[in-house]
C-alpha cells in the first residue's frame, strides 16, 4: 500500500535516536522488569493527565478487566456500554460473569447516547462502561450524573482517546481517562500513544483503588509471596515504558499532527453529499484516533473502497458488526433492530489512513481517489 491506516516506521525514523537510546539504557541495565523507566513513565503520564495515580499493565484489555475487578463487580452484575466499539470494552466484562448491557449510539459523535442510559438501569446495574471512541470523549458530564444518581462506578475506556479534554459546564476541564473511577488506556502500536508491542494503563483519582489496582496487576499482592485477593499477571515492559516516556513527550505534536489531518480532510470531503466528516463534539477536544465517515448509502461502501484500494490506498470499517450482534454475545438475546443507531453506523462507517506523518499531498490525493 502506498498509503497504509498507520504509519509506525515513518513515526520512529523521527525520534530514532531518543528512542534507541532510551532502548538501549534498559538494556545495559538490564532491569527488563519493573524497571526504574516503568516508575518513571507511569509519573510522567499522571502528571501530563493531572491524575494522581497511573498503574502500568500489559495491554488495554487487560486494563478493563483489572479495573471491574477492583471494583469487585460479581457474577451477573450488569456492566452498561455501547454496542459501538472494539470487541474488548464488553469482552472485558463478560469473561468475568458481568453482563454487558448495551446502549445505542449518538449518531454523529458515535459514543453512547447518554440520554437513553437511564432506561437501561437495573437492580443488577452496577457500572457504566462509556468508550470515548476514534478519540473524542463521550459526554461524560450528564453521565456522572446519572452514575451518581443511581450509585454506579464509571470506568472509561480511553483505550483511543489518550490527550483528548472534556470541558465541565463550570469550565473545568479533564483529559479523558480521568473523570469515572477509573481510566483505562491502550499502548497497542497504533494507538495515539503507542509502544512497540502490547501495554495498557489504568487512571484513578482514588488511593485506595490505585493500591487494590496494584495489586490485582500483581497477583493480588503487595507484599512480595503474599497474596490477599485473586490477581492476574499484566506488566508494562520496561523497554515499553522507556519507548513510551520518549513519546510522551511527542504526544501533544502528535495530537497537533492528527487534528492537522482532520481538518485537511474535511476541507477536501465536506459539502459532498455523499458522506459526513466526523462531527466535533461541543465539549470533548478530538483527538481523532481514527477518521470516520458516515456514508449517506451504504451500498456506496465496498466500490468507494475497491477504488481506493486500487490506487494504494488503505481504507478500514471501524467497525462491521456492533456487538450486541456478535455471535459470542448471542447469550445476550438482542436481535437486528434493538440498536438501531450502531447497526446503522457499522453499515455506513468508512475510516481513511489517520496517523502523524500525513503530508497535506497526501491527504489531497486519497481524498481525489476516493471522490472518483
Ligand atoms: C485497543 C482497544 C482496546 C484494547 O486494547 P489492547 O491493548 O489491544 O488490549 C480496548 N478498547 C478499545 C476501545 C480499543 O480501541
Amino acid at each position: 500500500m502506498k498509503f497504509p491506516m498507520v504509519d509506525l516506521h515513518g513515526q520512529y525514523l523521527k525520534i530514532k535516536d531518543e528512542v534507541d537510546a532510551a532502548m538501549a539504557a534498559v538494556i545495559a541495565d538490564s532491569a527488563f522488569i519493573n524497571g526504574r523507566a516503568v516508575t518513571d513513565f507511569q509519573q510522567s503520564l499522571a502528571q501530563y493527565l493531572g491524575c494522581r495515580h497511573v498503574v502500568t499493565c500489559g495491554n488495554g484489555t487487560d486494563a478493563l478487566q483489572i479495573a471491574l475487578l477492583a471494583l469487585n463487580l460479581q457474577p451477573g452484575d450488569e456492566v452498561i456500554t455501547t454496542p459501538f466499539t472494539f470487541v474488548a470494552t464488553a469482552e472485558a466484562a463478560a469473561i468475568l460473569g458481568l453482563k454487558p448491557v448495551f446502549v445505542d449510539v449518538d449518531p454523529h459523535t458515535y459514543n453512547i447516547n447518554v440520554s437513553q442510559i437511564e432506561a437501561a438501569v437495573t437492580p443488577r446495574t452496577r457500572a457504566i462502561l462509556p468508550v470515548h471512541l476514534f478519540g473524542q470523549c463521550a459526554d461524560m458530564e450528564p453521565l456522572l450524573v446519572i452514575a451518581r444518581r443511581h450509585h454506579l462506578f464509571v470506568i472509561e475506556d480511553a483505550c483511543q482517546a489518550i490527550g483528548a479534554e472534556y470541558t465541565f459546564s463550570d469550565g473545568r476541564k479533564c483529559k479523558a481517562g480521568t473523570m469515572g473511577d477509573i481510566g483505562c488506556t491502550s499502548f497497542f502500536p497504533s494507538k495515539n500513544l503507542g509502544c512497540f508491542g502490547d501495554g495498557g494503563a489504568l487512571f484513578t483519582q482514588d488511593d485506595n483503588l490505585a493500591l487494590c489496582i496494584r495489586s490485582i496487576a500483581n497477583h493480588g499482592s503487595v507484599e512480595k509471596y503474599h497474596h490477599e485477593r485473586l490477581g492476574m499477571n499484566s506488566r508494562l515492559d520496561t523497554l515499553q515504558a522507556a519507548v513510551l516516556q520518549v513519546k510522551l513527550s511527542h504526544l501533544d505534536e502528535y495530537t497537533v499532527a492528527r487534528q492537522q489531518a482532520a481538518m485537511t480532510y474535511n476541507r477536501f470531503l465536506s459539502d459532498d453529499e455523499r458522506w459526513q466528516v466526523p462531527a466535533l463534539s461541543p465539549n470533548s477536544t478530538h483527538v481523532f484516533h481514527q477518521y470516520t465517515l458516515r456514508l449517506a448509502d451504504g451500498r456506496l461502501r465496498a466500490d468507494l473502497q475497491s477504488r481506493l484500494k486500487s490506487a494504494g490506498i488503505a481504507s478500514a470499517i471501524y467497525y462491521p458488526v456492533p456487538l450486541h450482534l456478535q455471535a459470542a454475545y448471542a447469550n445476550l438475546d438482542y436481535r437486528r433492530g434493538d440498536l438501531p443507531a450502531a447497526e446503522q453506523l457499522a453499515d455506513t462507517v468508512l475510516s481513511l489512513p489517520m496517523h502523524t506523518e500525513l503530508s497535506e499531498t497526501q491527504i489531497a490525493e486519497i481524498c481525489l481517489s476516493l471522490k472518483g
